[in-house]
């Protein structure tokens, strides 16, 4: 069999003077923040409710977390679970996890307790850094875990590193425990094997949709970091005297929207997401960028903090974009001053692009992709100015990133032009699902290639497109909801007899989950109306994944081989919405 090359990037998708291939330096996640720290010192690293944290205020803190933890016996081979919104305590925390040798497993704030229970059972999580908001519900889901320690902050912490947390119990720990500590960098990460000790346990629902464990060791990360950085930067990783991984800058100002140590941007992505940890706390800590926390998406809040603070980069999943659009007197700011949107976790309609380029005229427009298992980020749009940029796809490899497109059923890569499964071979590729030694051969094959479950097609010029998803799983607001699990739901609700979730495709949330509905032939099954198969499971989940709406059938329709056509089901809510 021969096997295909996958086409090559044209020049015109990278600028001359950028490598192909980056040296990463293999140091531990912590050195990211060292170097950072001494080079970008009393400039503003984050902005919550206009409350400062400098970058020499965030080394000192990260040290105090990390050095509370190794006292209280938590280090390598630790796993700290944080059960936080973002925050101005959140990369202080993240920071001190990782200098302390532990490893940063993080959940999503929403996650209803059962849930969280099974991901900090799975995880093995010892702590636990939790908001005060969710405690008294958080502490019933701890029972079956292994936590022993469980940390508290809150919004209270926010403007006040020192204040007290009301209500906490006496085995409670006020997380202004942990930030009031000794600042010393007492080099706890020193004996961190970078090539083996998890930096990141992030849980994902994979192609299967069980929630699983993606291993991100510290070499992963810090590649990832850098392979992020450097392209949206144009710049190559460096070493600063004291052997800390930091960013040079190689494009200039005119080819390149984010120049280190001068960027301002808005992060509404949330951290516990693979995007939001790499791409942005990381990466625009390594940068010397300000970051201004947006908690919660407020799109007239963002709109006035855009100009307020002059914002030179926005980013995040598209639904963001669809809505600052609709913000009254968004079309009639003056955002000359963005000079680059990077978009990812779900596709850009085109039409989204072409409205934001007339609105943002000094704005390069990247798509990036990836996923969780390959830590961030596998393939973009060049940023650079001179670089071209093909609305509709995804981009090109990043550095040190292949690309192959294979048969679904498996086999030798195909040629450009066909549709397949993407695969994805490059450093930033997990080391493996959790305690998962099968799931983990189903998805990284014998020569190193991750296979995503995504359906993609490469054209002449090696530009990805990503045409659909292999994987049951639907999009919504960029978040992974996993029709499997509503499914599980809807068979225990009495009078259902029969139920297949699928995605209906909407322009302001990607995807809205749909039930298919089969009523049983009794009087539960009479009774049944949208609605209350609607509350029965929308009590029951976390507010993304709640079904908005529910079609009765008399059938769900089903191959020879008994699988459910879901594609059958997707393709009426296609045509349902004129898609
Ligand atoms: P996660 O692991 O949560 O980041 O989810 C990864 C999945 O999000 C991928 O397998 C894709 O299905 C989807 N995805 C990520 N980025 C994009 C993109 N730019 N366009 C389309 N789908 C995307």
């Amino acid at each position: 069999t021969t096997v295909q090359p996958a086409p090559t990037p044209t020049t015109a998708s990278w600028p001359p003077g950028l490598p192909r291939s980056l040296d990463y330096p293999q140091v531990p996640v912590g050195s990211i923040l060292r170097a950072a720290v001494r080079r970008w010192g009393d400039r503003t690293a984050f902005l919550d409710h206009d409350v400062p944290l400098t970058f020499t205020e965030l080394g000192a803190r990260a040290h105090a977390v990390a050095g509370w933890l190794a006292d209280h016996g938590v280090g390598r081979g630790d796993v700290v679970a944080v059960h936080i919104p973002n925050c101005r305590q959140y990369p202080p925390l993240y920071y001190g996890i990782l200098l302390s040798g532990a490893t940063f497993s993080p959940t999503n704030p929403l996650l209803p307790a059962a849930d969280l229970a099974a991901q900090l059972d799975d995880a093995g999580a010892t702590v636990l850094v939790t908001w005060d908001q969710v405690l008294p519900f958080v502490r019933g889901a701890l029972a079956q875990t292994g936590v022993r320690t469980v940390v508290v902050t809150g919004e209270a912490h926010i403007l006040d590193f020192a204040a007290r947390i009301d209500g906490l119990q006496d085995d409670d720990v006020d997380l202004a425990d942990l930030l009031a500590g000794d600042p010393t960098d007492r080099h706890l990460d020193a004996g961190v094997d970078v090539a083996t000790d998890l930096a990141h346990l992030a849980y994902t629902g994979g192609t299967t949709g069980v929630s699983k464990g993606v291993e991100l060791p510290h070499r992963q990360v810090v590649t990832n970091v850098l392979q992020s950085g450097c392209w949206t930067s144009g710049s190559v990783p460096a070493l600063d005297e004291h052997g800390d991984v930091t960013l040079e800058q190689v494009l200039g100002a005119d080819e390149c929207p984010t120049r280190l140590g001068e960027a301002r941007i808005i992060n509404l992505t949330p951290w516990f997401h693979a995007m939001g940890s790499i791409g942005y706390l990381n990466g625009m800590v390594m940068g010397g960028t300000t970051t201004v926390i947006h908690m919660r998406f407020d799109p007239g809040k963002y709109v006035e903090d855009m100009v307020r603070h002059q914002v030179t980069a926005i980013g995040g999943a598209p639904p963001i974009f669809v809505a600052l659009l609709q913000v009254p007197g968004f079309a009639e700011a003056d955002l000359s001053h963005v000079r680059g949107v990077s978009s990812g976790a779900a596709p850009l309609a085109v039409s989204l692009i072409e409205k934001m380029s007339a609105l943002m005229p000094n704005a390069t427009i990247g798509e990036g992709y990836g996923l969780t298992e390959v830590t961030m980020i596998a393939t973009g749009n060049p940023s650079f100015r001179s670089g071209v940029r093909k609305a509709g796809t995804v981009g090109v490899p990043i550095f040190d990133t292949e690309i192959t497109i294979r048969p679904l059923g498996g086999g030798d890569p195909l040629p450009a032009g066909e549709r397949g499964e993407v695969c994805i071979r490059g450093p930033q590729v997990m080391r493996g699902y959790a305690h998962r030694p099968e799931a983990t051969a189903d998805a990284i094959d014998a020569e190193g290639w991750f296979h995503t479950g995504d359906v993609g097609v490469l054209d002449e010029d090696g530009y990805l497109s990503i045409v659909d998803r292999t994987k049951d799983m639907l999009l919504y607001k960029g978040y992974n909801v996993f029709p499997r699990e509503l499914e599980e739901i809807l068979f225990g609700v009495p009078g259902v007899g029969g139920a297949a979730v699928v995605g209906r495709p909407d322009d302001e949330a990607g995807e809205l989950p749909v039930a298919y509905v089969v009523r049983k032939d009794d009087a539960d099954g009479a009774a049944l109306t949208a609605e209350s198969v609607m509350a029965a499971v929308n009590d029951k989940v976390t507010p993304y994944k709640r079904l908005r709406d529910v079609r009765f059938i008399d059938a769900i329709p089903v191959s020879a081989a008994g699988k459910v056509l879901k594609r059958e089901l997707a393709a009426r809510e296609r045509e349902a919405v004129g898609g």
